[in-house]
């Protein structure tokens, strides 16, 4: 078999990989992260032979002992980024730096070992370019790359693990909600909070998600498309959403978003916003903002717009907010001016349509 190396990582290519026209059909419309590329990256860490056995192979099953720690105790960290296609035919990754810096940092609260940031971005540079040909073309289409790690120690006993796997997975995906660029609505959780100081909020980690679950299965009964959960203390700070960090446009033009004090994850989106809006000349705020605050100011015009933002659902405008207590609309219900000039500002770089002032792309 064909064996080549990409830096630390040895190639073995898939020997069978879905031929040109069932991949052309798997990547038409595929269903957000249900369709995957042929490829895998993994790497291995133990505590006598640190980080070894890098390899890009066939994507395939995981193999685990029934004791995993992984499995009983969330020993899980992972990460978002996405490879754009270019105007060119090319391919580039948005800030995959950052995404390695916060995978460090969420190593660090779980006990497990940091990966060096250029191993991070190797990696999933090296999966990126041998699925190259799953980086769709469509029309702000990309392919995410999942970055994870599991603790693989084989003990009941909770104690930090010594063994871990590190693996990074892709899929092609389009628009992250039905219904494209429409406007989401959001629930807001008045039940469940996400996270509490000292706790695992600014983590990457799959935990924060599972405990999640039942505040987003309510959203989605409630017909709205994402949750908005609240501080844990005091119920009536806005953190985010469950996959999104949120963002408030007022009628002077100036736009505010919570700011991050260890419970909310420091978005990539939400960081590279910040940066462009404070370049196109409006004034940002980090500052924490009240949910009734949002209804009064939403009912009175001060709020003009809204928009969550993440790697996933890039920006995505919030046109209504439903709740116990929180009824209301956001402007007209459309997408508002600001919201899309600053979409199209970060996605023009992203896509390699506008010169990259900030170094990002890679
Ligand atoms: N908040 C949460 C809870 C998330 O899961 C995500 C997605 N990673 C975000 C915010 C946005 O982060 P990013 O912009 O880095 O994708």
């Amino acid at each position: 078999m064909d064996i080549e190396q990409h830096g630390a990582f040895a190639i073995t290519p898939n020997p069978a990989p879905l031929s040109h026209d069932a991949r052309a059909a798997q990547m038409e419309n595929p269903a957000w992260g249900r369709v995957f590329t042929d490829h895998m990256a993994t790497l291995r860490y133990s505590r006598d032979k640190g980080w070894h056995d890098a390899k890009i192979e066939a994507l395939k099953p995981l193999q685990l002992h029934a004791s995993a720690v992984s499995l009983h105790y969330g020993v899980e960290i992972f990460e978002g980024l996405k490879a754009y296609r270019l105007p060119d035919g090319g391919a580039q990754l948005f800030r995959p730096d950052a995404n390695a810096r916060r995978f460090a940092n969420s190593a660090k609260r779980l006990v497990m070992p940091e990966l060096p940031v250029d191993l991070f971005v190797e990696s999933v540079r090296a999966l990126s370019q041998i699925d190259r040909d799953w980086i769709p073309t469509a029309d702000g289409a990309s392919l995410y790359l999942r970055p994870f790690m599991i603790g693989t120690e084989e003990t009941f006993a909770t104690n930090p693990s010594g063994a871990f796997l590190y693996c990074v997975a892709a899929a092609p995906v389009g628009a992250f909600f039905s219904g494209g660029a429409q406007a989401i609505k959001l629930w807001v959780c008045e039940d469940y909070t996400r996270a509490a100081i000292g706790g695992t909020g600014e983590t990457k980690c799959g935990g924060n998600y599972a405990a999640g679950l039942p505040a987003q299965a309510e959203a989605l009964r409630q017909g709205c498309n994402q949750v908005i959960f609240l501080d844990a203390i005091e119920r009536r700070w806005v953190e985010e959403l469950g996959a999104m960090n949120v963002f408030f446009v007022f009628d002077d033009g100036t736009l505010q978003t919570p700011p991050l004090t260890g419970t909310i994850l420091p978005g990539v989106t939400r960081d590279s916003i910040i940066t462009l809006a404070r370049d196109m000349g409006y004034q940002v705020n980090e500052a924490p903002y009240a949910m009734d605050q949002w209804m009064a100011d939403a009912k009175s015009g001060r709020l003009v717009e809204a928009f969550s933002c993440g790697t996933a659902a890039v920006v995505a405008p919030i046109s209504e907010i439903k709740g116990n207590n929180h009824n209301f609309q956001i402007g007209d219900g459309t997408p508002g001016a600001i919201t899309t000039r600053i979409k199209t500002a970060l996605t023009d770089i992203q896509f390699g349509r506008a010169p990259d002032p900030h170094g990002w792309c890679q």
